[in-house]
């Protein structure tokens, strides 16, 4: 196993209802660092190049749209197999199929106001720390 580091966000419906703390809670109580951290309103330009990859998917605008509501915290997490840990910890992507216990679980409120995003491979989580991060905020 490999120290990796993946990128998170804390999304609009969590952050509104000032979830942030309990959000990180579960990421440090599984073993992440929060090496990263910071809270930034998205355009719906910069959520739509983010979520390129979603582009031809037919809830693309509504996710751009409810990205760009509010604002988000951006976060990188680092651990042993953080990609993968982080995907756990954050539970399915619909909550009504997330494991009890998983962020997802408890604090999503539907399949699109999911509370949270994680990359979801090495390649991806790369691309996606540096959409938000220079190198000098990394700080492990
Ligand atoms: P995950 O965030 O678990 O990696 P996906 O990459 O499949 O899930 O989707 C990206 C995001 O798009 C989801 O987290 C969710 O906010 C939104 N989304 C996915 N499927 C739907 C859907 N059927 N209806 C509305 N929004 C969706
Ligand atoms: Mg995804």
């Amino acid at each position: 196993m490999a120290t990796e580091r993946t990128l998170s966000i804390i999304k609009p419906d969590a952050t509104r209802r000032n979830l942030t703390g309990k959000i990180n809670a579960k990421f440090e109580d599984a073993g992440l660092r929060i090496i990263a951290q910071k809270r930034i309103q998205l355009t719906k330009a910069q959520a739509g190049e983010f979520y390129k990859v979603h582009a031809e998917r037919p809830f693309f605008d509504e996710l751009t749209t409810f990205m760009a509501s509010e604002p988000v915290v951006v976060q990188v997490l680092e651990g042993e197999s953080a990609i993968a840990k982080n995907r756990e910890v954050m539970g399915a992507t619909n909550p009504a199929e997330a494991d009890a216990g998983t962020i997802r679980a408890e604090f999503a409120e539907s399949v699109g106001e999911n509370s949270v995003h994680g990359s979801d491979a090495p390649e991806t989580a790369k691309e996606e720390i540096s959409f938000f991060f220079s190198g000098l905020e990394l700080v492990g």
